[in-house]
């Protein structure tokens, strides 16, 4: 059956327009489709499987705790909450100004909703906006998951449109100006909520003086600065943070998609402990927040990037990825390449006599080459291998993008 009439045939929603492959097993950087044709996978889930598919450790971490206790719900504790919470924290804590709070969720999106309302709280309780007049700055471009909330201040129509009535509060800005942004804030401004690079909008990186402008803006206007990492962290730009590479430290850091080892949703919010400690029991919650899988899995997710091995293997094969992409740009066979650590994003060159000329005709021709990647805008393509890949799969990935742009 075709992935087209699947679709008219399907019970399944049609919210997705996936590439027409159907996978069912997958290994490291590897995954195998019905037909048993193995593909390199250089989208990782967006960057969920950070470390591969079913990496060894995380599937051990996995096991042992499905064998012991998988749910209590937050009404009790259990003997993973705190150590979760501990670990997270001496990981993140000295990346984010105070002392460090974790506030575990399951999904992106309900770690950015988290840290909206935690900002807002903190406005009316502590900084003195009054109740109803909380302003989020947000940035043009911007990606933070697919609430009623967050896509109210989306300006991409698609995610946007036909989704309202809006929620109100939130003021958009140009992104990598900080001037703009800084202009934005005002007494009742409680946040400036961003991704340090656009992993959605095609791996967009600010300019090098952007983010330490916006720190030194929030910090003068008493407004938090909240960082969503959700994508960009946990190794992806070969540091923990990729706020580290502009030496700036976030008052609140939202994380998912890798946290959870590619094996189950975790999400967190780690921040100030004034911040995140105006939410009391009642305020905020979630049945499935911290549970006893989740917190086992997301714990050996943070030892292993507690090694700094993850973050460094990013920066080594980034490098390798990086020689390779930037002579396909000089020779005039990708229009440009944006990149950090492990993480590109490139448009393709419309016009080229034989090249493909929208990002999913790329894709498709990686597919047929046994390459997966997904396009995003049109024209471009973003590829995120697993940071476990081995050097001679990167290289074969690599060749076959080469040979699918002529
Ligand atoms: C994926 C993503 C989200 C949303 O995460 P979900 O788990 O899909 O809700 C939010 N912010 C960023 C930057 C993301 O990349």
């Amino acid at each position: 059956m075709t992935a087209l009439q699947d679709a008219r045939t399907s019970t399944l929603a049609r919210n997705y327009d996936p590439l027409p492959v159907t996978l069912v097993s997958g290994e490291g950087s590897w995954v195998t489709d019905t037909d048993g044709r193995r593909y390199l996978d250089l989208l990782s889930a967006y960057s969920a499987l950070n470390f591969g598919h079913r990496h060894p450790a995380l599937v051990a971490a996995a096991h042992a705790q499905l064998d012991r206790l998988t749910l209590t719900s937050r009404a009790f504790d259990h003997d993973l909450l705190h150590p979760f919470a501990d670990r997270l924290a001496s990981l993140v804590g000295p990346l984010v100004t105070g002392t460090p709070m974790v506030l575990p969720m399951n999904t992106g999106a309900e770690a950015v909703e988290t840290a909206i309302k935690a900002a807002r709280k903190w406005g009316y309780d502590v900084k003195g906006v009054p109740d109803g007049h909380a302003r989020i700055v947000v940035v043009d471009g911007n990606f933070h998951g697919r609430t009623t909330t967050i896509v109210s201040f989306s300006a991409d129509p698609d995610a946007h449109d036909g989704f309202g009535p809006y929620t109100p509060g939130f003021v958009r800005v140009p992104y990598g100006d900080a001037a703009a942004l800084e202009a934005a804030l005002d007494e009742h401004t409680v946040a400036v909520l961003l991704e340090p690079v656009q992993g959605e909008q095609g791996v967009v990186v600010p300019p090098a003086d952007y983010l330490p402008a916006v720190r030194a803006a929030c910090t003068a206007a008493d407004v938090l600065l909240v960082v969503d990492e959700i994508q960009s962290g946990l190794g992806r730009t070969g540091s923990t943070l990729a706020s580290e590479l502009w030496g700036v430290r976030p008052d609140l850091v939202t994380l998912g998609k890798a946290l959870g080892g590619g094996i189950v949703p975790v999400s967190a919010v780690v921040g100030r402990d004034d911040v995140l400690g105006v939410l009391t029991a009642g305020t905020h919650g979630s049945t499935f927040g911290g549970n006893p899988l989740a917190c086992a899995v997301g714990m050996a997710v943070v030892d292993l990037l507690a090694t700094g091995e993850p973050q460094a293997r990013a920066r080594e094969l980034g490098a390798r990825m990086g020689e390779r992409l930037d002579v396909l740009v000089d020779e005039g066979r990708l229009a440009a390449v944006r990149r950090v650590g492990l993480w590109a994003g490139m448009d393709v060159a419309p016009g080229r006599p034989g090249g493909p000329t929208t990002g999913r005709e790329l894709c498709g021709r990686l597919l047929e080459r046994g390459v997966l990647a997904k396009d995003t805008h049109g024209r471009t393509i973003r590829i995120a291998p697993p940071l476990t890949m081995s050097t001679a799969d990167l290289d074969t990935a690599l060749d076959h993008l080469a040979d699918a742009l002529p």
